[in-house]
């Protein structure tokens, strides 16, 4: 799509660290980042008003550190789900006279399931009860070793009241940073992700982009989600206009044609045609996936991604109604795992199935396994629109067998691509303003207004679509049955010619057996 090339070792140069604060709520995740920010002012540097634009940069000494403001995993996790990595290292506040609560480990899974590095913010040590050394001890318990104790996780012990050892925290960053060896390649076309986007009535779509790699200059051609449009200008985070913006840098761009979602990849491309035209394949794409996102990640469909060679793992993200359940289900799922498929318990908590296990298992491509537990509304909803598979058991047998099976291929694909009917093209003629409209006649089944459509010609298939419109005689329709005449147009399409077959489809649920 567009220009994707392998950077080599001489084009990669160091890029700061991306960062996001995670922990439980309450633990100071806000105040913490004011602490950094406010560390930032007292350097003197730029003006010192920070602007909000979803991210902002912070100096150390020489280098820079950028801090996605929105603090938090179910943030982070709901970008991860659109697929984008953003973070290169999550600090995990946990507040020194509270320890480790059950949303810290949400946390912890969440950054693992990511693969992000974790550095350990012990908050609130100016309080009175403030007990370090037991949030430590907990922390080894879900498996973070701190440094001090043989393992690899720093710890910094903080106060973000006080502003104490902020500035100690960041250079942690700076050292884990230095140790992953961040690179990127300043010299080529940008592309990076939408952290987040509103439309301004004055100022149209603004969006703020992290850019990743390559650098972003005003006047580029860029694609974001299905928003496309050419940079017409560029704010940093401190508010300042900009004409470039290389990676990790994160700017806020005008000048989109609509507004992209956060989480949405964006990238820049050579002229307004090609946007145009990437746009439309996305948008035709994204339909096609939410008519099937019904049962995107279910049982089979990771199964049949498996057998194809995809995927080596299972996820599982398992909620039952007691600790020993938890731990009874996690060991028994995982020792299911034979050579060909690993099952891995990503995540496993004590309580009712919540948005945030959802985008966890919508990000990391999981199923949810619950014992004795319900989801919540908000979770019911967004696994439909996220199309995770829930499944709810009151005994473990139940679970380990529909598992099994599933991993013997026994069950059925619970979706599949449903051809509706053909239709041939008779004659054309071209409508100024509209397009290439075929006369057509529905050969066999039938042809709906909402039809995805293949093109096909000879024998091939020329193009992939949706239909623009469909009539009977003058009037819009919602579907032609075989052995009527209808006139049709297909978006974005106007090559269609006598004697083309339309072949109708939809993207199907089949009832599991
Ligand atoms: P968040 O929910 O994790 O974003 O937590 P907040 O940043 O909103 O902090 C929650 C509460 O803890 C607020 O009342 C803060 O003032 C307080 N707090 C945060 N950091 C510290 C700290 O270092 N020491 C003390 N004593 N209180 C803190």
């Amino acid at each position: 799509l567009f220009d994707d090339f392998e950077d080599t070792a001489e084009q990669l140069k160091p890029r700061s660290p991306v960062v996001v604060v995670m922990g439980h709520v309450d633990h100071g995740k806000t105040s913490l980042l004011d602490a950094i920010r406010d560390t930032n002012v007292t350097e003197g540097e730029f003006g010192g008003i920070t602007q909000h634009i979803g991210a902002h940069r912070v100096r150390v000494g020489e280098k820079k550190i950028t801090f996605l403001d929105t603090p938090g995993h179910e943030a982070f996790t709901a970008m991860r789900a659109r697929g984008a990595l953003v973070t290169d290292i999550a600090i995990l506040v946990v507040a020194a006279d509270d320890g480790i609560m059950p949303q810290t480990i949400e946390a912890i899974n969440h950054a693992k399931a990511a693969e992000v590095s974790i550095i350990v913010a012990i908050n609130k040590i100016d309080k009175d009860g403030a007990n370090p050394d037991k949030v430590k001890q907990e922390l080894m318990e879900h498996g973070l070793v701190p440094e001090e104790w043989g393992g690899d996780t720093i710890c910094v012990e903080v106060s973000a009241k006080k502003r104490q050892n902020i500035k100690e925290l960041l250079e942690m960053v700076l050292l884990v940073a230095e140790m992953k060896e961040l690179k990127a390649n300043p010299d080529r076309k940008a592309k990076g992700t939408v952290i987040e986007s509103q439309l301004d009535k004055g100022r149209g779509s603004v969006a703020t982009v992290l850019v990743q790699n390559g650098t972003l200059h005003v006047g580029d051609y860029v694609v974001a989600g299905t928003a496309s449009g050419r940079v017409r200008a560029m704010n940093n985070d401190k508010g300042k206009s900009v004409k470039k913006a290389g990676p990790s840098i994160p700017v806020e761009i005008l000048g989109l044609s609509e507004v992209p979602e956060g989480g949405d990849e964006f990238y820049v491309v050579e002229d307004e045609r090609k946007a145009r035209s990437v746009v439309e394949n996305r948008k035709f794409q994204e339909k096609k996936e939410k008519q099937k996102s019904a049962t995107a990640i279910s049982l089979d469909n990771l199964f049949e991604q498996i057998e194809a060679g995809k995927m080596k793992d299972l996820n599982i993200v398992v909620k039952a109604d007691v600790q020993g359940s938890v731990e009874a289900v996690k060991q028994s799922l995982e020792r299911i795992s034979n050579d060909e498929v690993r099952v891995n318990v990503i995540h496993g908590a004590v309580g009712a199935i919540n948005e945030s296990d959802v985008m966890l298992a919508s990000a990391s491509n999981a199923i949810i396994v619950g014992f004795n537990v319900r989801p919540t509304n908000g979770a019911s909803d967004a696994a439909e629109d996220a199309g995770v598979d829930l499944r709810m058991y009151r005994v473990i047998y139940d679970a380990i067998e529909d598992i099994e099976k599933a991993m013997k291929g026994m069950l059925e694909p619970t979706f599949r691509e449903e051809v509706t009917g053909h239709v041939e093209i008779r004659t054309t003629f071209k409508v100024s303003g509209v397009g290439t409209i075929g006369g057509a006649y529905v050969l066999d089944g039938k042809i709906r207004r909402d039809s995805l459509v293949r093109v096909v010609r000879d024998g091939i298939v020329i193009h992939e679509g949706e239909l623009n419109s469909l009539k009977r005689f003058k009037d819009d329709v919602k579907e032609v049955n075989a052995g009527y005449e209808c006139g049709l147009s297909v978006s974005n399409y106007n090559d269609i010619k006598d004697g083309d077959i339309i072949e109708a489809y939809i993207m199907a649920q089949v009832e599991p057996e």
